[in-house]
């Protein structure tokens, strides 16, 4: 299924590596191993800027391992192209160029391909199995594999059974070949619109059950049945009591928690928790650092790019740490109990410098995000809790999926338990995407 991969080697630059590719050519990507999901990467595009792999995703994304000589390469980046304009950039192309010796950034100015492109991608081609151009890949928005040129089967193409493909010169079977994996990637594409198409509400919350996470010094989630079963006079019935803190799971925090004479859970004005809604996203950062603390300059990095966050705006920081769910150990820091655990927290949170800068110069609703406390974990004051409930700003903590929204155009609906004279509660939290 690979043997395209030696064809495309054939310059004397590239002849060492035949041997290699001999050797290692079983394929990578058998049709099997669809919607598994694509190894982790991270890497600087041609401008210098970070890309995570799949923390940075906004969703399906076209990957395309490449070289500037490869001639199936060239004959399907026009292809791609009319992809990204078809769907009007929603459909973005990572251009992973590798085994080149000219510079890639050049080459698809050239030709006008809007695609983003990062050089110095061989070691991204090894970890994900690429040996020979093209690797031509779609990948939903979590960076789960959808499609793969390598997953072809070659007597799958149209008129052209294997052995005569086979005699055909490298740019004649390049002219067959690429309108064929464009025509497959572009059915993978309308699959998985489709799909997310029915998708235009997220729920943001994690389900309350015996693995949910709390604050290590509260008892977790306890669901008792009352009666489960058939009844005396005939008809079936179920019915349970639950205990729960109120800061635990996917929860609010209403200002009370932190600032004393402030609204408690029923008192928050409804107009705080349902309303339009944005993404910061600092995944990138997290993963880097797992104390990361959200800065102004990430406000304003999102700002450059989407304008000023505008008035009762719910804001959502995206840290990555909601994938890590219900595993203590990697989503908090630690899986011990008790007041000593609280030390050996660590997880991303607001940065106290950023909490004052968003309730002194703009003027949000609420915000969010998808760690345990706004606070990062080796806080010891709570101090942008402090700064944020000062100002009735409430906050969602442990909230989920994430991910899977985009930065800007969508609405949330974010509805606590009416605890009168809570100071947080269980929250039911979705996003209405247009
Ligand atoms: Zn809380």
């Amino acid at each position: 299924m690979l043997h395209q991969s030696l064809e495309n080697i054939k310059t004397p630059v590239k002849s060492a590596m035949l041997a290699l590719v001999l050797v290692f050519a079983p394929a990578a990507w058998p049709e099997a191993q669809t919607e598994i999901p694509a190894p982790e990467f991270e890497l600087a595009d041609s401008s210098g800027l970070s890309f995570h792999f799949p923390a940075n995703l906004d969703g399906p994304t076209i990957v395309l391992f490449w070289a500037s000589w490869c001639p199936y390469c060239k004959a399907l980046m026009p292809h791609l192209q009319s992809i990204v304009d078809e769907y009007q950039g929603q459909i973005p192309v990572l251009a992973l160029n590798f085994r080149d010796d000219e510079d890639p950034a050049e080459y698809l100015a050239e030709y006008g391909y809007d695609f983003r492109v990062f050089p110095l991608a061989d070691e991204v081609a090894n970890l994900w199995g690429v040996k020979g151009t093209p690797g031509l890949f779609l990948v939903d928005g979590s960076g789960r594999i959808l499609f793969s040129n390598f997953s072809i089967p070659e007597d799958t193409y149209p008129s052209d059974p294997a052995d005569e493909i086979q005699s055909l010169k490298h740019y004649q079977k390049a002219a067959r070949k690429a309108p064929f994996w464009a025509a497959q990637l572009r059915l993978a594409i309308d699959k998985v619109r489709e799909r997310t198409a029915d998708d235009t509400i997220i729920d943001l919350t994690h389900a309350y059950d015996a693995d949910t996470v709390y604050w290590p010094t509260a008892p977790g989630f306890e669901l008792e049945i009352d009666f489960k079963g058939m009844t005396d006079g005939g008809w079936y019935y179920e019915a349970n009591t639950f205990r729960s803190a109120e800061h635990g799971g996917t929860h609010l925090d209403a200002p009370i928690h932190f600032a004393e004479g402030k609204q408690h859970a029923d008192e928050i004005p409804l107009d705080r928790l349902i309303g339009p809604a944005v993404v910061v996203d600092v995944s990138a950062h997290a993963a880097a650092n797992r104390d990361y603390q959200v800065s102004v300059d990430d406000f304003k990095a999102w700002e450059a790019v989407h304008g000023e966050l505008p008035e009762g705006i719910i804001v959502l920081l995206h840290t990555g740490f909601g994938k890590l769910w219900p595993d203590r150990v990697r989503y908090m820091g630690t899986d011990e109990r008790g007041a000593d655990a609280v030390a050996l927290l660590h997880f991303p949170g607001l940065h106290p410098d950023a909490a004052a800068w968003l309730v002194e110069n703009r003027s949000i609703h609420a915000i969010g995000l998808d760690t345990p406390s706004i606070d990062y974990g080796q806080s010891e004051d709570f101090n942008s809790h402090r700064i944020l409930f000062e100002h009735n700003i409430p906050a969602f903590e442990n909230v989920a999926n994430l991910e899977r929204l985009p930065k800007i155009g969508f609405e949330v609906i974010a509805l606590p338990m009416k605890i009168r004279g809570g100071s947080g509660g269980p929250l039911r939290i979705v996003a209405i995407l247009p």
